[in-house]
């Protein structure tokens, strides 16, 4: 039977995905900067075409960061089956958050143990890139006939925002119809687990503006870190409370990302100090707050905009000499894909005879590639799932299991052949 021949195929070829998860974890595509995109697109690309596979390289001229020293380089791998049908498209981004501190392995050197693959992107998601090259290739192997097309999109800069990636693939036709049907990230949500879509983000600076005076004589000046502080304080009293009260029926994982969240990023104000700590002893004229606001499907951007316009509005009215702008830094609207759309069928059926589980349908707090998938490709049959452990995203010691893998690998081959109609 076709379906336990492949199953089979995928189980035996546990160590090359590992060796392809290691190698792939060598090539270390850090954003920012967004370094060796070119190496890894063209890594992927190449061993692709070696099993048949048409390849095209992509730059995203002129996105964010693209320059000749940091090319937004993205590989589209596309393979026609015998006659027209669906196209099944497994897309993963190449990008790698910095390695930070706090690791007892190095983060590039891919150290095997234990039954897991350690190193920076393991999990997110060199692990889930692996695992679906490796079932789109078995299924090749496997000789199968099968109507349609098959894709495998490396992408980059998702960690930023993915304009240079997916948006601009997306701005391109390359999410939408008629050339692709069905899309999988494997983006780490647990191997048992279907993500169908993501909470908004919009990210914003606010800037206090005061007037410079001798740190001496605070009185001549005006202090732009005070009125920042009553700005503050506002959020703590009146936004967290009000953001804590809003529920979302939205499936979110963890607990906590079920309300609407708020995190002060960043704050910058006064001269920063010019040698060896020495302070200037100025009146800051500027501080700046940078604002990363996390939304529900039930809440409109407009309405979590304006919750801060209207607090800020307040100072302005009653808080002598207060002064300030907004400015957007980034916004994505929350996405979700519906609960029985056949990408998730397909997947939820593979996950029961992989891993005879029911799996769980959830979404993501932070926001992933989906979001240009759905608003610019118009496309919404996406879903993530892959074989990444969601806690350990960006973390110190991120690793991924090696048996998640091969299982998630399963049940992206067994989903493909589902949703391109072949029978197993
Ligand atoms: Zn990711």
């Amino acid at each position: 039977m076709t379906k336990d021949s492949l199953l089979q195929r995928i189980e035996g070829k546990r160590e090359e995905l590992t060796d392809l998860t290691c190698e792939l974890v060598r090539i270390p595509t850090v954003n920012p900067p967004g370094d060796a995109y070119t190496d890894c697109a063209r890594h992927l690309g190449k061993r692709l075409k070696e099993r048949g596979f048409e390849i095209s390289y992509h730059r995203a001229e002129g996105s964010p960061g693209d320059t000749d020293r940091y090319p937004r380089t993205n590989m589209i791998a596309r393979l026609e089956g015998q006659s027209p049908g669906p196209c099944v498209h497994f897309n993963g981004h190449l990008d790698v958050v910095v390695a930070g501190k706090g690791w007892t392995e190095d983060p590039f050197a891919a150290v095997v143990k234990e039954g897991r693959v350690y190193g920076r992107g393991t999990c997110d998601m060199k692990g889930g890139i692996a695992a679906s090259v490796i079932a789109l290739e078995s299924l090749l192997e496997e000789g199968i006939p099968f109507p349609g097309a098959i894709e495998f999109s490396g992408t980059v800069d998702e960690e930023t925002g993915g304009y240079g990636g997916v948006a601009y693939l997306a701005k391109e036709g390359y999410f939408s119809k008629p050339r692709v049907d069905h899309v999988i990230i494997p983006e780490p949500l647990n191997v048992d687990r279907i993500c169908l879509g993501h909470r908004g983000a919009w990210w914003a600076q606010v800037e206090t503006h005061g007037r410079i005076a001798h740190g001496s004589m605070p009185f001549l000046g005006d202090c732009a870190i005070r009125h920042m502080s009553a700005f503050a304080e506002l959020l703590e009293q009146r936004l967290y409370p009000a953001l804590d009260k809003k529920q979302t029926k939205m499936t979110v994982v963890p607990e906590g990302a079920k309300k609407s969240t708020l995190n002060i990023q960043a704050i910058h104000g006064g001269e920063p100090e010019s040698f060896e700590g020495m302070p200037s002893p100025c009146v800051p004229d500027s501080c700046r707050m940078v604002l990363d606001r996390r939304f529900l499907i039930e809440e409109s951007l407009e309405e979590v905009k304006a919750e801060v316009r209207e607090l800020l509005d307040e100072l302005v009215r009653t808080r002598p000499g207060f002064r300030y702008s907004m400015q957007d830094i980034m916004e994505f609207h929350p996405t979700m894909t519906e609960g029985d759309a056949p990408v998730v069928k397909a997947v939820e059926e593979a996950i029961g005879v992989v891993l005879n589980t029911i799996p769980e349908k959830i979404i993501s707090p932070g926001t992933y590639d989906q979001k240009h998938i759905a608003r610019i490709g118009h496309l919404h049959d996406c879903i993530a799932y892959g074989p990444g452990i969601l806690d350990l995203a960006h973390q110190p010691d991120e690793y991924v299991v090696i048996d998640d893998m091969v299982k998630s690998s399963q049940v992206m081959a067994l989903a493909t052949l589902n949703l391109l109609g072949v029978e197993t």
